[in-house]
């Protein structure tokens, strides 16, 4: 019921971000090209993201919105080896639950598209190419003491464009464009790797820190590692992806904070990228609603790994 699913988003969508970040997975889940991202009012007023990935078929639309129905995953056998963003099949329920929101879609085999209202159920034929646009407007209307607890459109709008650059980051193939009111602030075309990074991150980060390449049986790591004697430039880039998933991981951040510790002076803090790719039955991402966090099955292995892999970017011999 309402007030169930209202408590249930609670865990999923916190303010505009949570909701940029959940649209965003799904239109990659979707195979898509180019994710324009639209907000109003730092996201409060309105969010739009739009995908030209693979649509939603009619007979599925009503699915979309259900609590816990996925498309991804067809078994808890199948959790093992998410390949996909999603599999959860929470984050639309949870959104429409708070939110005013309406779905436009179109697969490849419909002759024209349909646009969902969440509400109400309305459905209508509507106008666009193949792929969806996922509308979200006032967001915590009906629940205004979360509402209280949003900060400014800046910083809301802060916090969502965040959101985007950690998908950027981490799908260079997948162009994205972020628009704040009328401004564009912020494009990434397709790019291979190495120039995505230097273009959300910026070149400076790039010439200040060094390659990180590692492979170890199930696990390989690549990205970059801030040269110690500029960590002090960027504090706050301390970004670590798990199968293409952005995580906050305190066994993670431990293992590069050890690497980084005999050349650490004072109390300057790493700037760092990095890209863990491992089994995934190796790993649960089904930890948190929002899979923010993560647990290795041998954490101990993980932990060497990265120490190791980060010790050796760092290593003076290396140019
Ligand atoms: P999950 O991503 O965990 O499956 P969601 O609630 O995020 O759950 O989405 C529910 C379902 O709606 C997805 O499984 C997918 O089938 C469909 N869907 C959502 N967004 C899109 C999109 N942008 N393009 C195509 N299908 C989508
Ligand atoms: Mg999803």
């Amino acid at each position: 019921d309402e007030l169930v699913s209202q408590i249930a988003a609670g865990e999923v969508v916190e303010r505009p971000a949570s909701v940029v970040r959940e649209l965003v997975d799904n239109a990659l889940d979707a195979g898509a090209r180019q994710i324009t991202v639209r907000l109003v009012a730092g996201g409060v007023r309105s969010i739009v993201v739009e995908d030209d990935g693979g649509g939603i078929a009619r007979e599925d639309l009503p699915l979309a919105l259900k609590r816990h129905a996925t498309s991804k995953i067809a078994s808890l056998a199948e959790l093992e080896s998410v390949a996909t963003m999603g599999f959860r099949g929470e984050a639309l329920a949870a959104i429409a639950s708070v939110a005013e929101m309406t779905l436009t879609t179109r697969t490849a085999e419909m002759p024209h598209a349909w646009r969902l209202q969440a509400r109400s159920g309305e459905l209508a034929p509507a106008a666009r190419g193949t792929g969806t646009t996922v509308e979200v407007n006032e967001l915590f209307f009906s629940t205004p003491a979360r509402r209280k607890f949003l900060k400014t459109d800046a910083t809301e709008f802060a916090h969502a464009l965040e959101a985007v650059r950690r998908h950027a980051l981490a799908r260079p193939d997948v162009g994205f464009a972020v628009w704040h009111e009328a401004r564009l602030a912020a494009q990434w075309r397709a790019a291979a790797p190495a120039q995505r990074w230097a273009d959300v991150l910026g070149a400076d980060f790039i010439a200040a820190s060094r390659g990180v390449q590692a492979e170890r049986g199930p696990l390989a790591l690549q990205g970059r590692a801030g040269q110690p004697e500029a960590a002090r430039s960027r504090a706050d880039l301390q970004y670590v992806f798990v199968n293409g998933r952005y995580v906050r991981d305190r066994l993670l951040a431990h293992a590069v904070r050890a690497a980084y510790e005999d050349q650490l002076h004072g109390s300057r803090q790493p700037a760092y990228l990095l890209f863990l790719q491992i089994a995934p039955e190796l790993v649960d991402v089904n930890v948190h609603p929002t899979k923010i966090e993560v647990r290795f099955r041998d954490g101990r292995a993980v932990h060497q790994a990265v120490r190791a892999a980060v010790e050796d970017a760092l290593a003076p011999t290396r140019a």
